[in-house]
């Protein structure tokens, strides 16, 4: 096969150059040559029919759980990017709740190889916050960054102590590392399962109220202007952690938010729709309607830079259990583009900003090359058919896991194609649904 793809006749929406419109993407040596309306195609050049679909920059997740070390029957690295390729994303951010905790630069360096090795999705590590993400002590910021960490969390827990998040702000910024931050403050947790709200009162579950959420991030945005350092909110799930970014952002604080698909599709009613469904837990847990219009606002508006699928994979070990007593979190790499594209068709927000919030506004949040194709840029493309129906059927996943609150739900949008570096690294055959 010849080092050079034409991708003819798709609808390009590359919302960095600000491009929307049918053109041809021209891939040459890995990297993105030309998007033009018209361009002679030479005849050792592969071409890609993609009349009808998207192109669009490959998609940029800020978060995902890979699971790899030490839970490797839930995902490993590989059949994560696996599953990150397949949902159309080429650079997929690995939070650090490995065993162990990604919090030194042998266990960056071992997610690095396995990424490598399996030669699908870019993965860039996220190092620990505190040793152990254990909240006592601070990891060692010089070495996750030159070891290849983007970004630092604890992720999984928030960081309890207000002073250790002083440190770890002011630490962050000589290694110019933003801070992802998970915010729940966990005394108003309490043993809460569910959003705290009149579904959870009617179901008898202990609810978890949005004030857990909201006090630590305006907790948060006070240290950020305490210490000139970079937050970014992980999950924005309520209305108020909405509006207090907003109003951070308003004054010129350096904060970014990410918001997860599920948070924009459903809500705490959806718990009990699903029969206690433990595919519909997580956590944050999905909120009240009130909560779910503001963040659709938010992502519209542009207070929320980026859609993060907090890709989580379990067992049935960790889920086939009470609600109680089952793991939080849903995998999402897989569906995340179709039960986005719906909410854009239904007008919650626009086609491009959906785009955008794919691609170049995740990139821009961590520094990272991807989300544009611009000439010149790494050839990370992926190819889209919004029209393409299917049934999402959890067996078929990519991921080894199965927790996918979107089981036998009919969706619209799927991705036909990936390409990292120039090299097709996914490619939907015809009828595999
Ligand atoms: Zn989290
Ligand atoms: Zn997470």
């Amino acid at each position: 096969m010849s080092d050079i793809l034409f991708i003819e006749g798709g609808r390009v929406i590359d919302p960095a150059s600000g491009t929307d419109g049918v053109r041809t993407v021209v891939i040459r040596d890995g990297r993105i040559a030309e998007v033009a309306e018209r361009v002679e195609r030479p005849r050792d050049a592969r071409a890609v029919d993609a009349r009808g679909r998207w192109v669009t920059p490959g998609f940029v997740d800020l978060h995902v759980h890979l699971r790899e070390p030490g839970q490797e029957y839930k995902e490993t690295v590989e059949t994560g990017a696996r599953a990150a390729v397949a949902g159309g994303f080429t650079s997929v951010c690995a939070m650090p709740n490995t065993r162990p905790v990604n919090d030194n630069a042998s266990v960056t360096e071992l997610v690095l190889a396995r990424a490598a090795a399996a030669g699908l999705a870019r993965v860039y590590p996220v190092g620990a916050i505190s040793k152990g993400s254990e909240g006592q002590e601070l990891a060692e910021y010089g070495e996750l960054a030159a070891a290849g960490c983007v970004a630092l969390s604890d992720d999984g827990r928030p960081v309890a102590s207000s002073a250790l998040m002083r440190r770890a702000l002011e630490y962050a910024r000589a290694f110019d590392l933003p801070l992802t931050v998970h915010e729940e403050d966990l005394g108003l947790v309490g043993k809460g399962v569910m959003h705290e709200g009149a579904a959870s009162t009617r179901l008898g579950l202990k609810g978890i109220p949005a004030a857990a959420e909201e006090v630590m991030v305006l907790r948060d945005l006070a240290l950020v202007e305490l210490t000139g350092g970079r937050l970014h909110v992980a999950h924005v799930s309520t209305r108020g952690a909405v509006r207090a970014v907003r109003e951070a952002k308003r004054r010129g604080l350096a904060v970014t938010a990410e918001v997860t698909p599920h948070h924009l599709a459903l809500r705490d009613e959806d718990v009990a729709a699903s029969g206690y469904s433990t595919d519909f837990k997580m956590n944050p847990p999905l909120r009240s309607a009130e909560d779910v219009a503001a963040c659709r606002e938010g992502l519209a508006d542009g207070t929320l830079d980026a859609i993060a699928t907090d890709h989580a994979p379990h067992s049935a070990v960790e889920k086939d259990l009470e609600f109680d007593a089952a793991a939080n979190g849903i995998v999402g790499l897989e569906t995340a583009f179709a039960v986005c594209l719906a909410l854009a068709r239904a007008g919650a927000f626009g086609e491009r900003r959906l785009v955008e919030a794919l691609t170049s506004g995740p990139a821009r949040i961590f520094g990272l090359p991807g989300g544009t194709l611009a000439r010149g840029a790494d050839a990370d493309v992926a190819v889209l058919d919004p029209a393409a129906e299917w049934t999402v059927d959890p067996a078929r996943f990519r991921s080894k896991s199965r927790n996918s609150p979107w089981k036998g739900r009919r969706m619209a949008g799927r991705c036909v194609m990936t390409v990292v570096g120039g090299r097709v690294v996914h490619e939907e055959v015809g009828g595999e649904r």
